[in-house]
């Protein structure tokens, strides 16, 4: 309750800034929402926080609001550089993150997981293999669930698992998981960070609070500067790991833990998501062979590498959360076939250059779309690619590129904003293109 009675504003109403303000609400903050935006559903928002006590200001008004606050929440997807944010940092106003202020409430311990690529897949799979081996935990944070919204669950809980971003770590002060997750670090919000080492520096503050009474479970391959904490390691590339990969099976210390092919969730990058979430529970002293039993049914989350269909000997996979090149790799890397890939979207800062090789070797032909199209041509030179205007336009141009027992793989290795809302609109919309796809000449 450290923030009762005090004069609290919380910067940007998405997901997580709606939480913050009833959690400060709820602690007994008088509390303001600011959001520069202003649209029918931000309205309709607001009179729900209105009539729960919270004021909210929204448009022109939020950027100039001239009230002196106490303590500011700044909501994760907001660049501290526009004048919203601006504005409050020009009247000395401390500002935290979400991610912050729950954790100033959280009454168990925290698992935070971080990297470029797996947050989600390893954040699930954690809390579903701690849970299978008898352990009261929930998945929270990036994942869709609010940790301010969770953490009031905390007293009931062994541990909270958390999915952090680079943007909630930007802004932490004392946070500190007893277990800090390093899964990869890729290129990857360049149009954020002015440079890879700025997007670096954010995630490494997963580690800056912790003690050598917590854990840092680290991709091996990976050199982080020293921690404090102890520290698991885990690769699918080398032996000199605490968790390592051998002929698909995967072992702690030499000793097998559990064999992938007997179960659903593939790719060598699942591998290292599974390791990471043993890691976790050694780390937590759970029983590693439990946390294997768990896993038995378990399938990734919608839109990684997930399957959508078999249709006339062509097998099509949804991979719309690929939004940057390493999950482009990742999922080429996972392919048994020749692959028709469809990619392509919204400039994000990279170039494609980096992935040209094993396209080359991988790909039988490329159907690309969006704002990058024309650009990632250039960077193939060497791959047939075809550009088109839609998704609608490419799914069948793919079909007509495809031979029996080739893949079709949208993994389009960029963000989705230019056609769409969301990466999950994106791959629905690919599902629903695949799902109705008729016999070409019915009989
Ligand atoms: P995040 O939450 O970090 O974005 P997701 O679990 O949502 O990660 O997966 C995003 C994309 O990255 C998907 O295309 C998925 O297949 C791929 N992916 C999952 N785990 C890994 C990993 N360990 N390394 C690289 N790519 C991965």
């Amino acid at each position: 309750m450290i923030h009762s009675g005090k004069n609290a504003v919380v910067l940007g109403l998405g997901h997580s800034g709606e939480a913050a303000a009833r959690l400060l609400h709820e602690e007994g903050a008088r509390v303001t929402v600011c959001e520069s935006n202003d649209n029918p559903a931000l309205r309709e928002k607001a009179a729900g926080l209105e009539a729960a006590g919270i004021s909210v200001l929204l448009g022109s008004a939020a950027d100039t609001d001239a009230t002196r606050y106490d303590i500011g929440v700044l909501s994760p997807g907001i660049d501290p550089a526009v004048p919203l944010v601006q504005n409050v940092l020009r009247k000395h106003v401390p500002l935290i993150g979400e991610l912050e202020l729950a954790f100033e409430e959280c009454l168990c311990p925290v698992v935070a997981i971080t990297g470029s690529n797996g947050k989600t897949t390893t954040t699930e799979l954690t809390t579903a293999m701690l849970t299978g081996a008898g352990v009261r935990t929930m998945a929270s944070g990036n994942i869709g669930l609010p940790f301010a919204t969770a953490v009031r669950q905390s007293n009931a809980l062994d541990v909270m698992v958390l999915e952090v971003s680079s943007f909630q770590l930007e802004t932490t002060k004392t946070f500190r998981p007893h277990v800090a997750v390093w899964l990869n670090l890729s290129q990857n919000h360049l149009d954020r960070y002015r440079a890879m080492e700025e997007y670096r520096t954010a995630k490494l503050r997963i580690f800056t609070q912790q003690t050598a009474e917590d854990f840092a479970v680290i991709n091996a391959r990976e050199s982080l500067p020293a921690l404090a904490a102890r520290t698991i390691t885990f690769s699918a590339h080398t032996d000199a790991a605490d968790f390592t990969l051998r002929g698909g099976v995967i072992s702690y210390q030499g000793q097998p833990v559990l064999d992938q092919s007997t179960i659903r969730l593939q790719g060598i990058h699942n591998a290292e998501n599974l390791m990471a979430a043993f890691g976790t529970g050694l780390a937590l002293g759970v029983d590693l062979d439990r946390m294997a039993a768990a896993v038995a049914d378990y399938t990734a989350p919608a839109h990684r590498c997930e399957f959508v269909r078999d249709f006339e000997n062509i097998h099509w996979i949804n991979d719309s959360k690929a939004t940057n090149l390493d999950s482009v790799e990742k999922a080429l890397l996972s392919q048994q076939r020749p692959v028709i890939l469809i990619a392509g979207g919204k400039d994000k800062g990279f170039e494609f250059d980096s992935v040209a090789p094993l396209v080359r070797e991988r790909v039988r032909a490329a159907v690309l779309i969006g704002e990058m199209k024309d650009r990632i041509a250039r960077s193939w030179p060497d791959t047939d690619c075809r550009i088109t205007d839609s998704l609608e336009e490419a799914v069948p141009i793919a079909r007509d590129l495809a031979a029996p027992g080739d893949v079709v793989l949208f993994s389009p290795g960029t963000s989705s904003y230019d056609m769409f809302r969301n990466y999950g609109e994106r791959g629905n919309r690919f599902k629903d293109l695949v799902n109705t796809l008729t016999p070409k000449n019915p009989r």
